[in-house]
């Protein structure tokens, strides 16, 4: 199925993002967590792409595990790092051949030490070199705060135009703590022209520890008052994973009244988290 038909629908749509292990002895844990999410029954999956390394093959490999098995659209990831054209081709036959209709282009972060072998310098580049050989159903990242590496944000959404004008037929947000965040990009986006599916993506945070150097290097806010929330329980693990829980059910619940119809939830392989979000709004979505 493609998740632009999901999300053209008036239906609610909730949907995870699992990744694949670092290296393939990992295969069997991640296989078992990302089970336990597709038997939540989401309205799809998304399965993220390590550059390099064995995880890289292994994202098509848990992506099919779970639409054979749970009959879950999915949409594994693929970035412009360590990609040449030949890869690229590849992977659009194999994604073909796996009966999936959904490919998510990314860029990918760009190695410390700047090695990478890669065709296209964009993720632009690759949206159209996937558009110009199929009608897969691309997918997109965009930064409601800005990209880490845009010095201004209008160059930034300017850009993200150009990915939709290219080809991607539907857009998630990197992680945000303040729902105004978003509605603000949202309005920007719109402004600009941009008119596919923006899917917001909230990310549960259930250990302090997450808040560190992820969070500082994608440059997301954390605002006061979530802060302090993690400040306060940061140290008690039980109360830690409650409250980020809630907390993401919260923006959840906000990001609903407000009109927004499809949620991506960054569920990082853990079953009992996508669980607790799932059971927290059976009764609100129904
Ligand atoms: P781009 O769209 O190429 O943008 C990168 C930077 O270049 C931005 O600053 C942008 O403003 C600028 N730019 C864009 N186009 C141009 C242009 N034509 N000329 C000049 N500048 C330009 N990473 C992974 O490695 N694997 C994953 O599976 C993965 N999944 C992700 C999923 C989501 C929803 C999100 C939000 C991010 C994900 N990432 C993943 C991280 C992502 O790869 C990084 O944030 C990366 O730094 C940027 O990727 P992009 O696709 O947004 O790049």
């Amino acid at each position: 199925m493609r998740i632009s038909d999901l999300l053209k629908g008036d239906s609610v749509t909730i949907s995870f993002e699992v990744f694949p292990p670092k290296k393939a002895d990992g295969l069997e844990a991640v296989r078992e967590a990302t089970e336990k999410i597709a038997a939540l029954s989401p309205s799809y999956m998304s399965v993220t792409y390590g550059a390099g390394g064995s995880s890289s093959k292994l994202t098509l490999e848990i992506a099919k595990n779970i639409q054979e098995r749970f009959d879950v659209p999915v949409i594994p990831h693929f970035t412009c790092v360590s990609s040449t054209k030949e890869r690229a081709e590849e992977e659009i036959r194999l994604v073909q051949e796996a009966g999936i209709e959904n490919l998510m282009a990314l860029r990918g972060d760009i190695p410390l030490d700047g090695a990478t072998e890669h065709d296209f310098p964009h993720a632009v580049d690759l949206i159209r070199f996937i558009r110009e050989r199929s009608d897969i159903c691309i997918g997109a990242a965009c930064y409601p705060e800005g990209h880490v590496e845009s010095a201004h944000k209008a160059d930034d959404i300017r850009y993200l135009k150009e990915k939709v004008d290219a080809g991607a037929d539907f857009l998630v947000t990197q992680m945000f703590f303040d729902n105004n965040i978003f509605y603000n990009f949202l309005y920007r986006a719109r402004d600009i022209g941009i008119t596919c599916p923006i899917v917001p993506g909230i990310m549960p945070i259930t250990r302090a520890k997450q808040l560190g150097r992820s969070v500082a290097l994608s440059g997301t806010n954390v605002p006061e008052r979530f802060r302090a929330i993690v400040d306060h329980f940061g140290e008690n693990p039980d109360a830690m994973k409650k409250v980020g829980i809630i907390y993401a059910t919260d923006q959840i619940i906000d990001l609903l009244a407000n009109g927004i119809r499809h949620i991506h939830v960054y569920s990082m392989n853990k079953p009992d988290v996508a669980a607790a979000i799932m059971e927290n709004l059976a009764d609100i979505i129904k």
